[in-house]
C-alpha cells in the first residue's frame, strides 16, 4: 500500500481531529512514516505532563532562541551574551583557516568528526542560476569582509559535489585566490568499506584525481 493508501486509512480512522493533526505533523518530518508518526503521538499521549510541556516549549521557542553568528552564520544561543558562536569564540581554534560550507547542517557534520580545528563560514545556500540564486543571495560579502581584515589565510571549500556546489566552489576560488588566500577544495572519493566495482564512474575518476602519495 502506498502513502496515499495510508492517508485514506487515516482519514477514515476514528482518531479525534487534534490527534489526527498531531500524527500528520509528525508525518511531515523527514524519515517519519505513518507507523512511527502514530507511535510518537500515542507516546506523547501517555508521557508525563512535564515532558510534554517541555517539548512544546522547546518547539515554540526554537526559532527565537537561536540567532545566526554575525561572523560565520552558524546558529547560536541568543542568551549567551557572547558576540559570536562557540566556534568563533574559541581561542584554541585557528582563525586563519576557514572551512566554507553551504549550510549549518554540514558544519555540524564536519564538527562531529572532531578533526577540524579551524573555523567556518556558512554561505546559507549555493549558487543556482536556474533558481535565480546569485552570489548576492549568499553570505559572500561577509566572507570578503573577514578576508579583508587579514584574518583568513587558508580557505577550504566544502560545498557539495553537485553542479551547484561545484560552481559555487569555482566562483569562490576565482574570487579569493587573487586576494592571496590559499584556496583548496575537499576531495571526493570512494566511501570507506565499499568495493571498487560498485563505485560509479565519476566518483572513481574523482578519487583518482584526488590521489595522494604514500
Ligand atoms: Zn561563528
Amino acid at each position: 500500500m502506498g502513502s496515499n493508501g495510508s492517508r485514506d486509512v487515516l482519514h477514515k480512522s476514528p482518531y479525534p481531529l487534534p490527534f489526527h493533526h498531531l500524527i500528520e505533523s509528525f508525518r511531515a518530518l523527514p524519515g517519519i512514516g505513518i507507523k512511527t508518526a502514530t507511535r510518537l503521538a500515542f507516546h506523547l499521549l501517555k508521557a508525563p505532563e512535564t515532558d510534554v510541556t517541555q517539548l512544546s516549549r522547546l518547539l515554540s521557542e526554537l526559532r527565537e532562541s537561536l540567532v545566526l553568528c554575525p561572523q560565520c552564520q552558524n546558529i547560536m544561543d541568543r542568551d549567551t551574551g557572547r558576540d559570536w558562536c562557540t566556534i568563533c569564540s574559541d581561542p584554541a581554534r585557528d582563525p586563519g583557516t576557514v572551512m566554507v560550507v553551504e549550510d549549518v547542517q554540514t558544519l555540524y557534520s564536519i564538527e562531529r568528526t572532531g578533526e577540524f580545528r579551524g573555523r567556518y563560514h556558512v554561505l546559507l545556500g549555493r549558487l543556482s542560476p536556474l533558481e535565480g540564486i546569485g552570489p548576492e543571495a549568499l553570505r559572500v560579502r561577509e566572507l570578503l569582509e573577514r578576508t579583508g581584515s587579514g584574518e583568513i589565510h587558508e580557505m577550504i571549500l566544502a560545498t557539495s559535489p553537485t553542479v551547484e556546489g561545484e560552481s559555487t566552489a569555482l566562483y569562490l576560488a576565482r574570487l579569493f585566490k587573487p586576494l592571496g588566500v590559499k584556496v583548496s577544495r575537499i576531495a571526493f572519493g570512494i566511501p570507506v568499506g565499499l568495493e571498487l566495482e560498485f563505485v560509479d564512474d565519476i566518483t572513481l575518476i574523482r578519487s583518482v584525481e584526488a590521489r595522494r602519495p604514500m
